[in-house]
């Protein structure tokens, strides 16, 4: 019998147990670690409230959850209530898929003002990672400024934009949905250090924009390069630039604006006591598609300032690190020996839900190679990590547990919304009676 852990249950620690479960059939179990009794990770904490169809993939890892010799162990951190290194004791191999779940820094004047939140700071508030429940973001201001042009930029442009009505059949947490309904915020400015061409937002994501209650997106066509250019992108880049030229020519007088501010760099953010703007660079394209400052410069006004920039994998002890890549250092997938890592922590925070899928399977693919199924490893595997834990006073959760939670948020759910999450680690325990 081997015995695999995989640390994380969101979409790459999914993927992998499922595909270790096929390589292995009955003869391995698959544990799945989390430092929360909640299982799925960025699909709980990271996918925005209002992409139900997106969450629903956590169906599909339930199904895993439930496979003979697959088991979650919950509300277990690695790094505190056991080490990478006692892991590897008890286990045949050791799965990273933690994610990445820290911000990248800005690396300028003013970001550490009140009012300058991360990314996953903002979408753990609204999504209710513990965390961040008591995160309070300044929304009585009429003006936001949203750092970035990726997806998550727009998931928190839309997010700050929507009506109450909006959030309808969403999960969006209780603090958070009243939170935004009795924000001030008019002006959402989009600040993107280079042009149209370049941003990284998908057309589906792009064009919810267009189709806000109160929201219109705003657009200068002079950002962009003459239309024949639009030729040279790849397909799915030019859908999102056909849609933001689209953006260009609507009329509207709806009451709040997201404002795309291309070729524009944040120098620092100013305010006394808090955020009140951005001091902005103008830049321009050069030969390799860099942004390069201009010189000339400008302010925008944001009494909350979101930078959606990337994200990065916390360090963990014995384990190497890559520092500029904020990952695991790895070679597809290999960290050192029966060490692997999947998902962001070994590629960095880019792809889509279903790209953790190809690269789960080809870790378990390489364990498997490494650790034929026919011989036994010979180590304790969940029964030692239990003990181990037993005797630190650490209280692991199973999936049941889980179910257990998960039947009370159905439960306290407002009309039309699938759940209410508890947002603190203590409501979890005390649903668990622990
Ligand atoms: P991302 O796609 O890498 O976008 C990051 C953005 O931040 C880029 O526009 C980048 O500009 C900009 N940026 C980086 N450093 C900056 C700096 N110092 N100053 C100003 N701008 C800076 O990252 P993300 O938006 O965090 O998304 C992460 C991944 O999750 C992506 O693969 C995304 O598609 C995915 N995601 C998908 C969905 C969905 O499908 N619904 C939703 C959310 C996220 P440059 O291009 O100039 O570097």
């Amino acid at each position: 019998m081997r015995h695999f852990a995989v640390v994380g249950s969101g979409p790459a620690g999914f993927y992998t147990a499922e595909a270790l479960a096929k390589a292995y059939g009955n003869d391995a179990r698959i544990d799945i670690i989390d430092r929360y009794p909640v299982p799925y990770g960025l699909i709980r904490f990271g996918v925005a409230p209002d992409h139900q169809s997106l969450k629903a993939v956590s169906k599909r890892y339930e199904k895993v959850a439930e496979t003979d010799g697959v088991g979650f162990i919950g509300n277990v951190a690695v790094g505190r209530d056991v080490s990478v290194a006692e892991l590897l004791e008890q286990y045949d191999a050791v799965v990273l898929g933690i994610g990445a779940p820290h911000d990248r820094k800005l690396g300028i004047p003013g970001e550490d003002l009140p009012g300058v939140i991360g990314s996953a700071e903002f979408v753990g508030w609204y999504n209710g990672h513990p965390e961040f429940a008591d995160l309070n973001p300044p929304l009585d201001g009429s003006h936001a400024a949203v750092i970035g042009n990726g997806n998550v930029a727009l998931d928190v442009a839309r997010i700050l934009a929507k009506t109450r009505a909006e959030f309808e059949g969403s999960d969006i947490v209780g603090h958070a949905l009243e939170a935004l309904d009795r924000s001030a915020i008019r002006t959402i400015t989009i600040l993107g250090r280079r042009g149209p061409h370049q941003i990284a937002m998908t057309p589906k994501e792009l064009g919810e924009l267009g189709h806000l209650e109160a929201a219109v997106p705003i657009i200068d066509l002079d950002d962009f390069p003459p239309l024949e250019a639009d030729a040279a992108l790849e397909p799915g880049q030019r859908k999102s630039v056909t849609i933001l030229r689209e953006f260009g020519n609507i009329r509207s007088n709806k009451p709040k604006a997201m404002v795309f501010d291309f070729f524009a760099k944040p120098l620092s953010i100013e305010g006394s006591g808090g955020a009140e703007q951005v001091v902005v660079e103008r830049t321009q394209l050069d030969e390799n598609g860099s942004a390069r400052g201009t010189g000339e410069t400008y302010e925008v006004p944001g009494s909350l300032v979101v930078s959606c920039i990337g994200y990065s994998t916390p360090p963990m002890d014995g384990v190497p690190y890559d520092e500029r890549g904020g990952k695991f250092l790895n070679e597809t997938g290999r960290i050192s020996d029966r060490l692997y890592c999947v998902g962001w922590a070994r590629r960095g925070p880019t792809g889509t839900i279903g790209t953790n899928r190809p690269d789960g399977y080809e870790v378990a693919e390489a364990i498997a190679a490494a650790m034929p199924p026919e011989s036994s490893g010979g180590r304790a595997g969940a029964e030692g990590l239990l003990r181990l834990l037993g005797e630190r006073g650490a209280r692991a959760t199973d999936f049941t547990d889980w179910r257990r939670i998960e039947k009370a948020e159905e439960a306290a759910a407002r009309a039309g919304s699938p759940r209410e999450k508890m947002v603190r680690v203590e409501e979890w325990l005390q649903t668990l009676g622990l």
